[in-house]
């Protein structure tokens, strides 16, 4: 390769124009969608929220499903709804956004933090094995980056120790471990409908579940913990039209009818979607396999992964800069990065907390070298053309 200026040095950058790391898509049938229930009768609490749960269970093949305004809340419905509580344990992954163990601090449960596998990144059955002790009472496993976690040997490790296994599934919507989709492979699965994942609408989110007792609790703490089924009343306020009962404390987590329509447009979209974005990481994947600064994520062979994000991982050893140095580089030549992620216990709330660095060594030296770069199904040909070249051209720069 030869050696280029960079243009973080006075270069020319790689693009004029500055490609973020995710973007949206929306189109004209789902702006449609969201103005047919705008001019309608129900803004929330209506038709489409119903037929967005439907739809949701159709994409997943889960029984049931609950829509809710954000991936953090379906996470807090899903540790309610496991009864968890003061004195229990959570295993999770340090190598994720925070509201993955979050959701358990918030119903007074104490996150534990495992380690990863150094090749797909993703949660180690081993390591959530030899931190299971007898406060453990769940596990959220999370699909990082959209590929499915190891499901069969984690099922096998919850249902020996008798634990809850919830997956968030918030980078992985359209992802199949063995052929069956994400929505069914944990008791609960969780789901975030953010602008940045795979389907968006705004905010949103969704738990599913084929337990049908689950379902309830999960309905009741995402909806003030009040039912209307009458079939489900224990009784006290005489009976009339205007009865409804609040059984347990639950929270106002409800979606908007108007993001439902958005959500199902985009849904509709989905395969169309995990198909653009798998053809930019099979791109990447060839590209970077030939660079031995670089190392490439691994798949396991059960995953059939709709990816969320495109890991770049630099092998430092081998380069004469910094992570910061390289991140800083790719901007200048027209590529705007992001990190996933800080892992959670880094944070200030979680160190205060006595959790300390170098708890998940292998999560922690695989944070010291990535960065996320774009990968979204707007991108063009042209566009991911660019970000391999700004990639060899700073590799060449940097290479010791
Ligand atoms: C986005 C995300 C969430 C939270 O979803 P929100 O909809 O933003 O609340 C949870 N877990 C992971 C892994 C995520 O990426």
């Amino acid at each position: 390769m030869e050696k280029e200026k960079l243009a973080i040095f006075g270069g020319v950058p790689v693009r004029k124009s500055r490609l973020s790391y995710g973007h949206q898509w929306i189109d004209d049938e789902d702006i449609e969608s969201v103005t047919k229930v705008l001019r309608g009768d129900y803004l929330t609490c209506g038709p489409t929220t119903e037929a967005l749960e439907k739809k949701i269970c159709e994409v997943t093949g889960a029984k049931y499903a609950v829509a809710v305004c954000n991936g953090t809340a379906a996470l807090h419905c899903a540790c309610i709804a496991a009864g968890l509580g003061e004195g229990d344990e959570v295993i999770t992954t340090p190598l994720t956004f925070a509201a993955s163990a979050n959701c358990a601090v918030y119903v007074g449960a104490t996150p534990v933090f495992a380690d990863v596998n150094p090749r797909t990144y993703n949660i180690d059955p081993d390591s959530i094995e030899a931190h299971i002790t007898d406060k453990t009472k769940a596990v959220v496993a999370v699909d990082f980056t959209g590929q499915a976690v190891e499901h069969d040997r984690i099922r096998e490790i919850c249902d020996r120790h008798g634990l809850t296994l919830i997956i968030d599934a918030a980078h992985a919507i359209g992802t199949k471990y063995k052929g069956q989709s994400e929505g069914t492979l944990g008791d609960m699965t969780c789901f975030s409908f953010h602008p940045v994942k795979t389907v968006t609408s705004g905010e949103g989110g969704a738990i599913t579940t084929n337990d049908p007792e689950l379902y309830k609790k999960l309905y009741l703490a995402s909806h003030h913990g009040i039912t209307h089924n009458e079939a489900e009343y224990k009784g006290g306020e005489p009976e009339g039209p205007w009865v409804y009962e609040m059984q347990t404390l639950g929270y106002n987590y409800r979606i908007t009818d108007f993001q439902a329509a958005l959500l199902i447009s985009q849904l509709n979209k989905l395969d169309k979607f995990s198909k653009r974005r798998w053809e930019i990481v099979e791109k990447y994947n060839k590209a970077f396999e030939e660079i031995p600064e670089i190392i490439v994520q691994q798949e396991i062979p059960e995953s059939e992964t709709t990816r969320h994000l495109y890991i770049l991982r630099l092998d430092l050893d081998k380069l004469s800069c910094t992570r910061r140095e390289f991140f800083d580089a790719m901007r200048e030549e027209g590529i705007q990065c992001q990190v996933h992620y800080v892992p959670v216990y880094y944070f200030p709330f979680y160190a205060e907390r006595g959790y300390k660095k170098g708890l998940c060594p292998v999560a922690e030296d695989i944070y010291k070298g990535i960065m996320s770069i774009p990968l979204y199904p707007l991108l063009t040909d042209e566009d991911v053309d660019d970000v391999i070249t700004a990639v060899k051209k700073i590799v060449a720069w940097y290479r010791k």
